[in-house]
């Protein structure tokens, strides 16, 4: 009963940061699912000694605790599906240090991705990791996730920028995993366990995060193509020249035009997709390469390429690939997003398996992503209020996630599972491995108190449809 906890809570936290009233507690009841579940109470604390005394109060008293960042997530992973308290680390957003001679950094979890990224940049560093949500979403909701971008294809995803974390586990305890070094093999890898946990074996309080070397030069291209055909096969084209472009992005004709009414910025609505491409490195090469790329999409039936000659015309390229998720919404008032990942070789045939499982089913559906890793975001508009649409796209998911197992892929290539892919989770992993999964759960959480209801559970609240 958290009721009961709210008093000692407000003395742990201070008053001013337990919020109680409906109204506060709506904003904290949905993410970027569209799904809605109204938690009892949401507390934000400032350090891992404050969560640690929370933790004991939910074991004690047997409340759910939610763990929260930015609330962009796919997957309801932060909505508090069994009710209880919703934990928000956006307050605890300091970049503790940033230490260029040892290409490291250290922050809490509510730094904003997109803010660090500009920090480590002004000193001439880099990180990667570049979820399309990166002005908003936090570096502790990304590493819960394992979030990936579309730098991955180049430089991998979040896991491949964490060395250690401090956590404190659902019993209250608090540890520290990892290294402070670019290497360290001592035991088991608990860091990569919890990154990519989604919030259910421990609250991330601190990340030693790896950093690069900021690149000297990056270039980034629009290629425009008639034919969707044309456009998946340059993709395998440009990794087969043994090119591995910073990004390789994939926007199919549906989410152009929809960005077009959005933005309004002259994209070629015509093309049935585009290819927008960046490179970056050391300056000679990336000129090289960028020459070399242009000719591959040119001899694969690219119309015409824009290169961008400026930060300004960069970013416009930029701006039109960010605004795809929130401009699909004038297609239909609902959208089911999916994040499939196949091997790259398959993009074109996922492509037309996406599309068929789209005709078949009646449904609009929309395809773009960083098919330079494999990794497509299908997303199918429906009006989830049609009852007859909902129940025909619920079979199309399934029809989506075994097409790109069958092609060796996986259902989820960064969004993670959270609710809303629990149902299907098995399909890949089969029993056994799920079983594991859940007797970990179940060490580092003996009473599940902390995020219970995502993964393992498949029941009604796993439906978005
Ligand atoms: C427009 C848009 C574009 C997006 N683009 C991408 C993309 O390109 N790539 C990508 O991977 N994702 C993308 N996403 C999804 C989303 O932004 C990412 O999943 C992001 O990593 C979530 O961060 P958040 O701070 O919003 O976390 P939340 O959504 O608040 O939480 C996500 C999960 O992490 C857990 N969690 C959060 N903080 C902690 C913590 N400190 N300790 C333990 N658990 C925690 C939560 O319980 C939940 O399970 C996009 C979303 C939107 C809306």
């Amino acid at each position: 009963m958290l009721k009961k906890s709210l008093n000692e809570i407000a003395n742990i936290v201070g008053k001013d940061n337990l919020l109680t009233t409906k109204e506060e507690l709506t904003c904290y009841s949905y993410d970027a699912t569209n799904l809605k579940f109204l938690p009892e109470a949401v507390v934000s604390p400032h350090n891992p000694q404050q969560i640690s005394q929370i933790l004991l109060l939910a074991n004690q008293h047997r409340f759910p605790v939610v763990p929260r960042g930015s609330g962009s997530g796919f997957v309801g992973g932060s909505l508090p599906v069994e009710g209880g308290l919703v934990l928000s680390l956006t307050k605890m957003n300091r970049i503790i240090k940033i230490e260029p001679e040892n290409l490291t950094a250290v922050v809490e979890p509510g730094v904003v991705t997109g803010n660090f990224q500009q920090e480590v940049e002004r000193l001439g560093l880099f990180y990667p990791p570049d979820p399309a949500s990166l002005k908003f979403s936090t570096i502790g909701g990304n590493v819960a996730v394992c979030a990936g971008g579309p730098r991955c294809v180049k430089y991998g995803v979040t896991k491949n920028y964490v060395l250690g974390l401090e956590v404190v586990l659902p019993t209250g305890e608090i540890i520290n995993t990892g290294v402070h070094t670019l290497k360290g093999v001592a035991g088991y890898d608990l860091t990569s366990l919890l990154v990519g946990s989604e919030g259910t074996l421990g609250i991330i309080t601190k990340i030693i995060l790896k950093l690069l070397p900021l690149p000297e030069a990056k270039k980034t291209m629009l290629a425009i193509f008639p034919k969707i055909d044309d456009a998946t096969l340059t993709v395998s084209s440009i990794i087969s020249a043994r090119i591995i472009p910073a990004t390789l992005e994939f926007i199919d004709q549906a989410a152009i035009r929809c960005v077009e009414n959005y933005l309004n910025m002259s994209l070629p609505t015509q093309a049935e997709a585009l290819l927008l491409i960046e490179v970056d490195g050391d300056r000679d090469i990336v000129e090289k390469q960028i020459e070399i790329i242009k000719d591959i999409c040119s001899k694969n039936g690219a119309s015409e390429v824009k290169i961008a000659h400026n930060e300004k015309e960069e970013e416009k390229l930029w701006k039109a690939r960010r605004s795809i998720s929130p401009a699909l919404l004038s297609l239909n008032p609902h959208k089911i997003n999916e994040d499939i990942n196949v091997p790259i070789k398959h993009i074109p045939e996922i492509i037309r398996r996406l599309n068929k499982i789209a005709q078949k089913y009646q449904l609009i559906n929309v395809n773009f992503g960083h098919a330079g890793d494999g990794n497509i975001h299908t997303n199918l508009m429906i009006n989830k209020d049609d009852p007859d649409e909902a129940s025909r796209a619920r079979k199309a998911v399934k029809e989506i996630f075994q097409a790109a197992l069958k092609l060796g892929g996986t259902i989820s290539g960064e969004h993670g599972i959270g609710i809303s892919k629990a149902p299907y989770l098995e399909m890949e992993i089969g029993k056994k491995n799920r079983a594991l999964m859940e007797g970990v759960k179940s060490l580092f959480d003996p009473n599940n108190i902390l995020n219970p209801g995502k993964l393992f559970l498949n029941n009604e609240h796993t439906q978005r449809t």
